[in-house]
């Protein structure tokens, strides 16, 4: 019988046989890969026992030719009711009132965790000499920074009048003709970020957690929240895990917290990818630094993402490209990204099994060379196949 998923006081998630799940479709090439990716979803699922009952709410374009809303409130509501969601890509409405239905979505239920996995698969092509050596998760930072929309145009009497405020109260001097964004730090999102990420490189055994900043020069914010992560191990990880500072690198058994500034990350991500594990970040640079990542193992076709709060239980799941609408309706792009956020989302829900048998059976169907245009143009001797049979490859291999 269909059922809810439920939180239980210890906070871990209660998961029944059959849960509830909801799902946007997606606009442009969410016609494409999310009935692809949902079956396999259902193949793995049912070879372990277990069937999702399906519950689609409406978003982006499908939403607005539907009820006249972007993000109507009754799919707000049933996320948050039935906790777990997965979706498409969605259309950025243009003079919408909103800057991103992603990023409103990720505001309203408060999911402050932009968890980003980035591993290869054997095939895919790469544009570095060892991709295999990238095997990083990255904990974005979600709700804060400039991505909190603080923004006042230049020109605008608001931007006038908060410039000689700043002149008048801290001398500080900043041109007639800026427009002005406030960054948002606080030690409240920086540490829930944080604890997520290090709580995860204990439960995975991950050796070490990266906290990327760039707190050479924006002390008081990007600064801060390298300090914090360090206050917080102390503080709450001691038996676990243990800064570098408070061990000279050398941590035994314990994950290792270390920070790096995030421009000689980027760099370093691409010379020495060993040295990174688990990442945590702020929202700006975990959004540079997740598309680099990206890159490295293939490209956004095949990243998958989840947005998380581990506190209230709720999870929204979603490909990372965007709706690619030239190839809307074609059955043509790679559903790898939507699929294997389904696969980020069972892990989450504790279906381990059937998570690795979708990431064993893609592998082998890439391993073969069957895939899609995007890989199949850049592999010598490809079998390019459409969306549909991409999926029911991988399903013949589970
Ligand atoms: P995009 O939709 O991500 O597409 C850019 C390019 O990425 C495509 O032309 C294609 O490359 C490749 N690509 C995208 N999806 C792919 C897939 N499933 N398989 C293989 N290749 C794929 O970016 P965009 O054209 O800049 O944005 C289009 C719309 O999507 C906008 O409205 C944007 O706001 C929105 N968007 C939504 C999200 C989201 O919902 N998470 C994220 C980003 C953008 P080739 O041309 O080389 O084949």
């Amino acid at each position: 019988m269909p059922e809810k998923i439920t939180m239980q006081a210890d906070g871990a998630l209660s998961v029944p046989d059959e849960p509830i799940i909801p799902y946007v479709e997606g606009d442009g090439t969410g016609v494409d890969i999310w009935p692809a990716a949902r079956l396999v979803l259902d193949a793995a699922a049912a070879k372990h026992g277990k069937k999702i009952a399906w519950k689609e709410v409406l978003a982006g374009e499908k939403a607005f030719n539907a009820t006249g809303s972007w993000l109507p409130d009754e799919t707000v509501d049933t996320f948050r009711e039935y906790l777990i969601g997965i979706k498409g890509p969605l259309t950025t409405p243009i003079g919408g009132g909103f800057r991103s239905l992603n990023v409103a979505l990720r505001q309203l239920l408060d999911l402050y965790v932009c968890l980003r996995p980035v591993r290869w698969f054997p095939g895919v092509p790469s544009p570095v000499k060892r991709p295999e050596a990238v095997d990083m998760v990255i904990f974005r930072e979600n709700t804060e920074d400039i991505y909190a929309g603080l923004e006042l145009e230049e020109g605008t009497p608001e931007a006038h009048e908060l410039i000689a405020l700043l002149k008048e109260r801290f001398g500080w001097t900043i041109r007639e003709d800026s427009g002005v964004g406030i960054k948002p730090i606080s030690e409240t999102g920086s540490k829930r970020l944080i604890r997520a990420a290090i709580k995860y490189a204990v439960e995975h055994d991950r050796p070490s957690v990266t906290l990327v900043h760039k707190g050479n020069i924006q002390k008081f914010t990007e600064g801060a929240f390298r300090n914090w992560g360090y206050e917080l191990v102390r503080e709450e990880f001691a038996d676990v895990a243990v800064g570098w500072d408070d061990c000279e690198g050398k941590p035994g058994d314990k994950v290792l917290v270390k920070d790096n500034i995030a421009d000689i990350t980027l760099q370093q991500v691409l010379t020495r990818p060993e040295d990174f594990d688990v990442i945590a970040t702020t929202n700006l640079n975990g959004d540079y630094l997740s598309d680099a990542l990206a890159a490295q193992v293939g490209g956004i076709g095949i990243a998958p993402g989840g947005n998380i709060n581990y506190v209230t239980g709720h999870g929204i799941f979603e490909a990372t490209h965007g709706t690619a609408p030239k190839y809307a309706g074609q059955d043509k792009v790679n559903p790898s990204s939507v699929l294997l956020s389904g696969v980020m989302m069972f892990e989450h829900l504790g279906w381990t099994k059937a998570a690795a048998d979708i990431e064993r059976a893609l592998e082998a169907t890439i391993a073969e060379k069957i895939v899609t245009y995007d890989f199949a143009r850049l592999m010598d001797g490809a079998t390019e196949v459409k969306t549909s049979a991409f999926a029911r490859a991988i399903i013949d291999r589970l």
